[in-house]
């Protein structure tokens, strides 16, 4: 019987262990995670705070007690790996209970990212936060739960400086602008906290299209969100507790700060393995997400993988990505090899009461890099037929190569529930399967009044490009 070892339960890890056991029920299936939580939703942990999912535990696809009842695997909370040896095929885990040594045949390394937390003064200093994990969440939403106990709101008033909460405690400062900083304002803002969001370069979200981004920017300012951007924060002050955020040319009181600084992949194990890491600083792997090391894989926030565009790798965090590669691996290991696919960077965000998403390639400078020739269009154009009540406009940027007519990547921003992510997945399609602009606007894409019209937005910004 072999055995295959998996480091770390979450998307990529439980995924391996569960497609692994599932398809070959013969393997012995032993997964070590250092903490008490596994196959938690991480990305479900603004909403958790913001108090619209109740309890963590709802944010649990499938309980430790039923990975090991119900799927047969030997899962091991609360063990850290603290050594892999590559040549003996042996892992070594750290728990209360001492040192474990576990032989394997395969191994998956699903270690994950963590937070960045910036080199900056007072980083340390308590009611500074990160939110990478459920321990952060949950205390983040002890943080809210306090706040709102001494300063509860009966009316709240949105006039100026700390009117939500009753107090300049109400006053939250939130470092970056990427996805889980503007989820964060949303979540905070709907706690009645006055948001000030910091933000290095001059938009948010700049994986996006510069019109999404700024569509996002404007619709933070409208829900009161007081945003600073090219605004580099140099620290943060306070005696015991933060009082204040800190830039070049502004002090703002806070009573809490959270760093949305973006993540860096938790490589260290890896390396000290010999295990190669690639150009973007995450492990590197092959089509089957095997590293350099004999039967040794890596999947999820800790390894690169290959874009669909430009077939380079690119270190593209996210959660389908971990769950998708952890199953190709699982699907492998029980003799059926697999290859999980590429990505696409493919990402959405709600903020507020809109909604964004984008794929593929849109900084030209990346995009003339991989030898591609960028051309640029934005367009705007009404999300449901014009005579159908409610609705609103959907923003499209495309971006294709001028010689070829490749479509390249897409961009668009829309009201929540008016489509905006949803539309996305055409885009995706066209991305990853090399069409050509002219292509993209003879697709045959639904329609209904209450959906779209006739020529849906993607066809409209489609036939403008082309
Ligand atoms: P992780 O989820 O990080 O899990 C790695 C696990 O390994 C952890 O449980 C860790 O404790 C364990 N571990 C690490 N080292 C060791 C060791 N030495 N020994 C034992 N165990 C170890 N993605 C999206 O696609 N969409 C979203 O909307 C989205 N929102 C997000 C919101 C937030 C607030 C956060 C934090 C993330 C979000 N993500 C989102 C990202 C998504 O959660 C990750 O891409 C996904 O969880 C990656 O899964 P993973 O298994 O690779 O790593």
């Amino acid at each position: 019987m072999s055995t295959f070892v998996v480091v770390g339960g979450d998307a990529a890890g439980m995924s391996a262990a569960s497609k692994a056991k599932r398809d070959d029920p013969d393997l012995d299936v032993v997964v070590f995670e250092k903490g008490e939580w596994v196959s938690y939703g991480a990305c479900g942990l603004p909403y958790y705070i913001k108090g619209e999912i109740q309890t963590l535990e709802e944010l649990v696809s499938v309980t430790p007690e039923q990975f090991r009842q119900k799927r047969d695997i030997d899962l091991r909370t609360g063990h850290e790996v603290v050594d892999i040896d590559p040549d003996d095929r042996v892992v070594t885990a750290r728990s209360e209970g001492g040192e474990t040594r576990q032989s394997y045949d395969h191994l998956l390394i699903a270690t994950g990212a963590a937070a960045v937390v910036p080199p900056i003064d007072g980083v340390d200093i308590e009611g500074v936060y990160t939110l990478g994990s459920m321990t952060d969440g949950k205390e983040l939403r002890e943080f809210v739960a306090r706040s709102r106990e001494e300063s509860p709101v009966e009316q709240p008033d949105r006039g100026p400086a700390c009117h939500f909460l009753e107090s300049c405690e109400g006053a939250v400062g939130i470092v970056g602008g990427g996805y889980i900083g503007v989820e964060m304002a949303e979540a905070l803002a709907a706690n009645d906290f006055e948001v000030h969001l910091f933000q290095r370069g001059d938009r948010v979200l700049k994986t996006f299209s510069d019109a999404t981004s700024e569509s996002v920017a404007e619709h933070l300012r409208e829900q009161d969100v007081a945003l600073y951007l090219g605004s580099e924060v140099e620290g943060f002050e306070g005696d015991g507790t933060v009082e204040a955020v800190r830039t070049a040319e502004k002090r703002i009181e806070v009573g809490m700060a959270l760093l949305g600084t973006g993540v860096r992949p938790r490589t260290a194990l890896a390396e000290d393995a010999g295990i190669e890491l690639g150009p973007t600083g995450a492990i590197e792997t092959d089509a089957y997400r095997r590293t350099n090391r004999p039967d040794v894989y890596a999947a999820g926030d800790c390894a690169e993988a290959e874009h669909v565009v430009t077939g380079k790798p690119v270190y593209v965090p996210l959660a389908l990505t971990a769950n998708r590669h952890g199953r190709a691996i699982g699907q492998t290991i029980a003799g059926n090899p697999t290859e999980g696919g590429g990505v696409a960077g493919t990402a959405a965000v709600k903020a507020f009461e809109i909604e964004a998403a984008r794929t593929g390639l849109l900084d030209h400078d990346i995009a003339r890099d991989a030898g591609f020739d960028p051309v640029t269009e934005t367009i705007e154009a009404k999300s449901r037929a014009g005579y159908y009540p409610e609705g609103g406009t959907v923003g499209v940027t495309l971006t294709a190569d001028r010689r070829s007519n490749r479509v390249l990547g897409g961009s668009l921003v829309s009201g929540y529930g008016e489509g905006a992510v949803h539309r996305s997945h055409a885009l995706v399609g066209a991305v990853t399967e090399r069409i050509t602009v002219g292509e993209l606007s003879n697709y045959d894409l639904a329609y209904a009044p209450p959906f779209n019209t006739t020529w849906d937005p993607i066809l409209t910004a489609a036939k403008v490009l082309g």
